[in-house]
Order: C-alpha cells, then structure tokens, then sequence
C-alpha cells in the first residue's frame, strides 16, 4: 500500500510511521488519516455492528468490515477491542453529527466498501462506532470526571462517528475510586 503512494510528505510519513513502530498502514484514506492492522468480516461477535449500520443504508451490495487502529494527523486512536497494550486508550473527544462535543469509547472502526469485481468509482466509507459516556466538568480545564456508574455496557445509543469528527484520544485515570477522563499534554498546551 505504502509503496503505491506518490513521493511526497505522505509517503515519507507513513514509511517512517511503519519503522518507528511496525505500525501496518492497511488503508490510507486522506493525507493524515490512515487505518492500521488488519480487517475484520463481521462475525457473531461483531453482528451488532450490521443493526447499527442498519439506518444508514448499507446494502447488502456492501462489504462491512471491522478494524481497530486509526491514526489522525499523527495520533494513534484505538478500539476497546484492541487489547494489547495495556497503556493505550480507546476514550475519545468527538464531535456528533448534531455538532454536540462528546466524550466516549470508540467500540469499533468501520469499513463500508463496495463488491465490485473490476475497478470501479464507488465511495468507500470509514465510519467510528463510539459510546458516549456521561462526564462531569471540573474548575480544572481539561480534566472530566467520568461517571462510570451511568455507563451500561450494551449496544444501544452508540454514536456514528465520522472520523474528521473525532478530535482527540482521551486517557481515563482512576483515583480515590473515581474515574476521569484527561486530555493529552501536548494538544491543550498548544491552545
Ligand atoms: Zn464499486
């Protein structure tokens, strides 16, 4: 895939991304938005997936497929279902299709694709699947309480995520048995 791309700053990136971390770059959707790791067909596990999809219109014509890993202008975003790598984090700052900035979990990265058999011009669609979860303001900017209690772990009222619609990777710490939701150094130091 990295070998198709043309010279220039994307390229340089990705070939660079793949030795710093053996980060396998399987999709480049724009300039700074690549998918990582492998796809997944939809299987029992997954079959959620297809009735959240399900008023979007994806025909059965289309291919859905699951992955994990995303990077957005240099930010690495990962799935709940991406498990190795204890230090990572599947929270996230997002935007939903009402504008309302939200915090969640992203369940899963979606790939809706076409089946055609000879190249063709169909669009193919990269989508977040994100939980929102409920979290408190403090006088602290920046840093949200995160209300673990009102979290119930179904599939219901999970947000479709356009990916120029995730903002950032937030990291959950746990303290005197609360939880909080906190964001990356670098990104509110540049404000
Ligand atoms: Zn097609």
């Amino acid at each position: 895939m990295v070998h198709n791309l043309n010279e220039g700053i994307a390229k340089e990136y990705c070939v660079n991304m793949k030795k710093k971390s053996r980060i396998n770059i399987s999709d480049v959707i724009s300039p700074g938005l690549y998918c990582v790791g492998s796809f997944a067909s939809v299987n029992d596990e997954s079959a959620w997936v297809v009735d959240i999809l399900k008023n979007r219109a994806v025909s059965s014509s289309q291919n859905v497929q699951l992955f994990q890993r995303l990077i957005k202008n240099g930010l690495l975003f990962m799935s709940a279902l991406y498990k190795k790598g204890k230090r990572n984090s599947s929270y996230c700052k997002y935007k939903t299709i009402d504008g309302i900035l939200k915090y969640g979990n992203i369940k899963s990265f979606i790939k809706v694709s076409c089946k055609c058999t000879s190249p063709c011009s169909c669009h193919t669609e990269y989508l977040a699947l994100v939980k929102p979860v409920p979290v408190q303001s403090f006088d602290v900017r920046h840093l949200f309480e995160f209300d673990a209690i009102n979290v119930v772990n179904t599939v219901f009222n999970i947000d479709i995520v356009c990916l120029q619609d995730l903002d950032t990777v937030m990291f959950m710490i746990k303290c005197a048995g609360k939880k909080y939701l906190v964001e990356p150094l670098n990104k509110f130091e540049m404000e």
